[in-house]
């Protein structure tokens, strides 16, 4: 074991050689997902008025300090206000202005009392006319239900930070803020290649010994699920030749990265490794993890280059530990952390002393997160990855894990805490 890579080096070599990609501007409309190259800072103050929280009346919170269920005070109603108005006047001593949600709160006034503690809930003419006076039946203070200029944001701070990929939320105060196209990091584009004889395409029928081409498909989507562009192409035959084509191929799509499944072992017709060092160059070639020992990364024709591994499982956490983080990179994303829990074994687990990748479920038994493996933890069972909430991390030098040990998992769909059920 000597001779293989340790995973971490491996992964801080490997980032080493990677950067974020250009700018680009995208629309806001097409900004979700899409990681922000620049910090965002606001322009205005939002709220940029300050505005009624409730439909009601703009009062003076001097005039209904003393008002009360018994004791009413009654207010002469000088004019209306709806959202996207601005007042007509202003409200003087003993005045009030009926005011809808959102509209802007009137020179004056410095409360509002919603319309469910006046007289006017019981108005039956669907409040078409304005009262000429109302009746405030509860005291207010001086800002109540009144949401003053920058409540929510303030001219000159920064909302957003470079490395941000865009959620809702996100898009949302951009927009607010007037933000119609944004600074982005252009996307990756990512070629997909795989090399085998025995493959054959999903729309194919399935001949003697043959099998069909997941890896291309499951890598395509965890390229889009990191904010990538999959560029698939079709499966190369395990000769020099097919994969030089391929490789040539790849180049022409100008793609940012290239990845390969399968080829990189070390078996007789294994021949992905040759070709790289051809047209480009071998860097890095088996790390201690289990599954996954036989990645490879380099670079062809200067592009950055991930051999992956050709079995199904071994190629989804090769990715996950190091071609994620390299998109996350070449993306200008902040950090690239996975989400991890920790979890108390359920059973006792050997390991061989590589640092493993064991498929789990994840269960809360009296508040404390166990995990028990999947059954098969066959590098070529797909399903396993199906049916897992994550994969329970066995660090390098360990060979045997006891029941009740603790140990990181690496979440492959969310689950409840301990605690937050
Ligand atoms: P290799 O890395 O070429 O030795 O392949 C290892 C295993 O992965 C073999 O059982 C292959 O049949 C399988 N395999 C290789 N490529 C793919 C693929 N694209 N999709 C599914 N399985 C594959
Ligand atoms: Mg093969």
């Amino acid at each position: 074991m000597a001779d293989l890579l340790n995973v971490d080096d491996t992964l801080n070599r490997i980032l080493q050689q990677i950067h974020p990609l250009s700018t680009e501007e995208t629309p806001i409309a097409e900004a979700l997902g899409r990681v922000l190259a620049q910090d965002i800072v606001a322009p205005i103050d939002l709220p940029p008025f300050a505005n009624s929280s409730m439909d009601g009346y703009a009062v003076r919170a001097e005039d209904v300090t003393g008002a009360g269920h018994g004791q009413p005070v009654r207010l002469a109603v000088k004019f209306d206000i709806r959202a996207g108005d601005m007042p007509i006047g202003a409200v003087g001593p003993h005045e009030a202005a009926r005011i809808m949600t959102g509209a802007p709160l009137p020179e004056g006034a410095d409360a509002v009392v919603p319309v469910e503690q006046t007289d006017d809930q019981w108005r039956s003419d669907g409040h078409a006319r304005l009262p000429e006076t109302v009746a405030i039946y509860r005291h207010a203070r001086r800002g109540d239900n009144v949401r003053p200029s920058g409540e929510d944001i303030r001219a000159g701070e920064t909302v957003l930070q470079a490395g941000t990929a865009l959620r809702p939320q996100d898009i949302g105060v951009l927009v607010s803020l007037g933000q119609g196209r944004v600074p982005v990091v252009r996307q990756p584009r990512v070629v997909i290649l795989a090399t085998g004889d025995e493959l054959v395409d999903v729309g194919e029928p399935l001949g003697p010994g043959q099998i069909r081409n997941s890896n291309s498909y499951v890598l395509a989507g965890l390229v889009a699920e990191n904010g990538g562009i999959p560029i698939r192409l079709p499966t190369a035959r395990d000769s020099l030749d097919d994969v030089r084509r391929c490789f040539r191929a790849a180049l022409d799509q100008q793609p940012d990265l290239i990845i390969s499944s399968a080829g990189v072992s070390v078996g007789t017709h294994d021949v992905v490794r040759d070709v790289v060092q051809e047209l480009g160059e071998v860097m890095m070639w088996r790390v201690n993890l289990r599954p996954g020992k036989p990645l490879a990364f380099g670079q062809v024709g200067g592009v950055p280059f991930f051999g992956l591994p050709g079995n199904p499982v071994s190629a989804m956490v090769t990715f996950d530990v190091f071609v994620r983080p390299a998109l996350a990179v070449l993306s200008g994303r902040q950090d690239h952390a996975a989400p991890l829990v920790h979890a108390l074994t359920g059973e006792p687990i050997r390991s061989d002393g590589r640092r493993s990748y064991l498929r789990v479920r994840l269960s809360d038994e009296n508040g404390q997160l166990i995990a028990r493996l999947t059954g098969t933890q066959s590098s070529g069972a797909l399903l396993s990855m199906v049916q897992a909430d994550g994969l329970l991390i066995v660090p390098e030098g360990v060979t045997d894990v006891p029941a009740g040990t603790r140990l990181s998992v690496r979440l492959l769909r969310p689950v409840n805490r301990p605690g937050s059920r």
